[in-house]
């Protein structure tokens, strides 16, 4: 009814939106408030036919120009909103308080009310995720999360592991699976970034749906999404200002992306490089004729093509002028590099979508592969704990490292056995060279050092309750 009773809605791009509606919630996008009374109206004969109202207290305006007006036709006009659990607001900084750090605080609450109780590291780990990303994680689908916030939620996660006292083991090792020697914890960094590349899988996916038709006239203007994924950009210097959600989307992208870049194959277009007015360049009509690479521009011998030449090549029509700017942007270096390769070989193919050998947007682009991809980027290092190492080869300190996991002994059993498998089992020995611990002798026998072979051992008072335990069990 509202489509069609001659409601003028927003135009975005070329494309007229004047409803959305979800669950019991409805949306209007109305051009003027002149419209208000006209949808009103129609309302009103919807009432009269079915019997179901609309409750006016509940309506709230949202305007996008600045409106003076306190309400129209009795309905109040707000500077911020909430739909589908998010607030709307024009403010930045508000619409992060409202919708991340608020959640944020309380998560830290919760946390710490879970910290009076005496639950082993794993239960904490599982309880970081649960109580905490998970309330993180709704908003970070829609919204640009700033880096402080995503420190923040670290920082509140990876203390709490650690009961906010001292971290045994460094943050790149607890990330890491159980295998490994880490705990399996999240950084919410690496979460965010599993997001937004998720995000893209799905742009690229479904460019036509009625999600993604701003992001796709967008990235038009620099050729296309797939297009500008192939290219060595750098997000600041793009020719179109991105909003921060797709300048952090092509930077996690630049993350997992970046190797191997050469000039044979890195597009001349949105090229990092290739600036003019310290902006990157993008020319469609010279994208549409086929030319995206330097070497294209050039003779077999690597001279660059004259004007003339280059326009009867490519049927290209360019003027002088836009030859000239595409030249001057190009870096010197990048030209003698270029020159080399072309006497040598022709014309690469342009790069794949692809990360390790999987394509973006295929199935096995998932949730998990991407969590891979990203903890090795930022943690790369091996873990540092390798004292099972030193007695076990690494496939059999794998299988040490998670097989006691599934027996069927109490938690704070478990726990001692994470301890001292990954050597902070807290000896005397250990918290005198840790904290400078004043006594370091074993506290049975009171003479030798108490280190975490000794207690559970060498020390003769051990041994004798080893052997009586033996003895009982035969
Ligand atoms: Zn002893």
């Amino acid at each position: 009814m509202i489509k069609n009773n001659g409601t003028e809605g927003i135009n975005i791009l070329e494309r007229n939106i004047v409803i959305s509606q979800f669950a019991d919630d409805t949306t209007l996008f109305l051009k003027n408030e002149r419209q208000i009374p006209k949808v009103l109206s129609s309302i009103n004969i919807f009432s009269k036919a079915s019997g179901l109202k609309l409750n006016i207290d509940k309506c709230e305006i949202f305007a996008l120009h600045d409106q003076p007006a306190l309400s129209i036709c009795n309905i109040l006009v707000k500077s911020q909103v909430k739909y589908l659990g998010i607030v709307i607001t024009k403010n930045k900084e508000i619409r992060e308080r409202e919708n991340v750090c608020k959640n944020v605080e309380k998560c830290k609450t919760i946390l710490n009310s879970w910290l009076q109780r005496d639950i082993t590291v794993f239960g904490r780990v599982l309880l970081s995720k649960m109580e905490s990303l998970s309330r993180a994680i709704y908003p970070a689908f829609s919204l640009e999360i700033s880096d402080k916030v995503i420190k923040l939620i670290n920082n509140l996660n990876f203390k709490f592991i650690w009961k906010n006292k001292c971290q045994y083991i460094r943050r790149a090792d607890v990330v890491k699976s159980i295998e490994e020697g880490g705990l399996n914890a999240f950084d919410f960094s690496v979460m965010n970034g599993v997001l937004r590349l998720k995000w893209l899988s799905s742009f690229i996916l479904h460019k036509d749906s009625f999600w993604f038709s701003i992001p796709k006239v967008i990235f038009q203007k620099m050729g296309g999404i797939e297009f500008l994924l192939r290219c060595d950009y750098n997000v600041c210097k793009l020719p179109v200002k991105l909003s921060n959600y797709h300048q952090k989307v092509l930077l996690y992208w630049k993350l997992i992306y970046n190797h191997n870049f050469t000039p044979h194959n890195s597009p001349l277009w949105n090229n990092r490089y290739v600036l003019t007015n310290r902006q990157s360049l993008f020319l469609e009509t010279w994208l549409d004729k086929g030319i995206w690479a330097l070497s294209q521009l050039m003779d077999k011998q690597g001279n660059l093509l004259s004007h003339e030449n280059l326009c009867v090549k490519y049927n290209l029509q360019c003027s002088i002028q836009e030859y000239n700017k595409v030249m001057k942007a190009i870096p010197t270096l990048f030209k003698m590099m270029t020159q080399q390769l072309v006497v040598h070989s022709n014309v690469s193919e342009m790069r794949s979508l692809c990360v390790e050998g999987i394509s973006l947007g295929s199935k096995l682009f998932s949730n998990k592969f991407i969590r891979n991809v990203l903890t090795t980027h930022y943690y790369p290092c091996q873990p540092k704990r390798k004292y099972v190492l030193s007695e076990y080869s690494v496939v059999e300190a794998r299988k040490l490292r998670k097989r006691y996991l599934s027996y069927p002994i109490p938690h704070k059993a478990k726990e001692v056995t994470f301890k001292i498998l990954n050597d902070i089992y807290p000896s005397n020995h250990f918290l005198h060279k840790r904290f400078n611990w004043d006594n370091n002798s074993c506290g049975f026998c009171e003479r030798d050092i108490e280190t975490v072979e000794h207690i559970f051992f060498d020390c003769e008072h051990v041994i004798e309750f080893w052997f009586y335990l033996f003895e009982a069990g035969c």
